[in-house]
């Protein structure tokens, strides 16, 4: 059984985004970009069932501009096999990558893929529950724990209040949680492997597929910085404050 693993360069979560000046977006210039960090855990689960023997090879995917090779260098570093990039430098919407992974998911025969369950840029959430619709694949999303035996697909999600175990026929999609997996440690001697392993281009504009944005961004703005918070005397002072002063927002 083949995995997909859709991999998304994103502004690295140890940098603080800044706002462009004009509104128009996030400045990525000059700034550190890495793997979405729930496609790192979907790399890692990807890795370890076909450890556990039950995948047969493990292809990560990236949509985006040809530094995306990096991020996918990474990827199998963590272990995964090959790697295919759809490169294009237009921006794109969950709709777009779910289509262009549509392309390469039916091309490459996959049984399973896995997706983070949100990138951390955007926070669209949409991408792998898209995917599944596409390919009309059962899906679960939020997986916190994996098991694949034959056919069946059995996810635990983490839903309010607890954890939904669901049964699926495989082909089908999941989207990763924070909790399914702690990924390893990245080893020198597995980056050098990495660079030798194959590494696929296609040009998303060569494959006749609709990837126009269907929404304009109006307008990005910084957060209101916080006022800076006061220090009480004691109990009696802080509940005369909240009664006071307090305000439901
Ligand atoms: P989103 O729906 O944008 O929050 O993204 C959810 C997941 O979809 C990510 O964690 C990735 O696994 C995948 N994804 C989104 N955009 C891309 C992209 N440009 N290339 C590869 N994977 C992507």
């Amino acid at each position: 059984m083949k995995i997909l693993v859709a991999v998304k360069r994103v502004l690295d979560y140890n940098v603080k985004a800044r706002v462009k000046s004009d509104g128009s977006g996030v400045d990525l210039a000059n700034q550190k970009l890495s793997m979405n960090p729930f496609d790192e855990i979907a790399c890692e689960e990807a890795v370890r069932l076909r450890e556990a023997g039950v995948a047969t090879e493990v292809i990560v995917v990236s949509c985006g501009p040809t530094v995306c090779q990096e991020t996918l260098r990474s990827a199998m570093a963590i272990g995964a096999d090959r790697a295919v990039l759809v490169e294009t430098d237009a921006a794109l919407e969950p709709l777009a990558v779910a289509k262009l992974m549509q392309h390469v998911a039916s091309k490459e025969g996959v049984q399973f893929a896995i997706f983070g369950k949100q990138a951390i840029d955007d926070d669209a959430g949409q991408t792998g529950q898209m995917f599944g619709a596409l390919m009309g694949w059962a899906q679960a999303s939020f997986a916190s724990k994996v098991q694949i035996s034959g056919d069946t697909a059995t996810i635990t999600r983490e839903i309010d209040g607890g954890l939904e175990t669901l049964a699926m026929k495989l082909p089908a999609v999941i989207t990763t949680d924070l909790r399914l997996n702690e990924p390893r440690f990245i080893t020198l001697p597995n980056i050098m492997k990495a660079k030798k392993k194959p590494m696929e281009v296609i040009k998303a504009a060569e494959l006749g597929i609709d990837i126009a944005p269907r929404t304009a961004t109006l307008h990005v703005s910084e957060p209101p910085t916080r006022k800076a918070g006061i220090k009480v005397a004691d109990t009696a002072e802080l509940v005369k404050r909240l009664k006071e002063e307090a305000k439901v927002i």
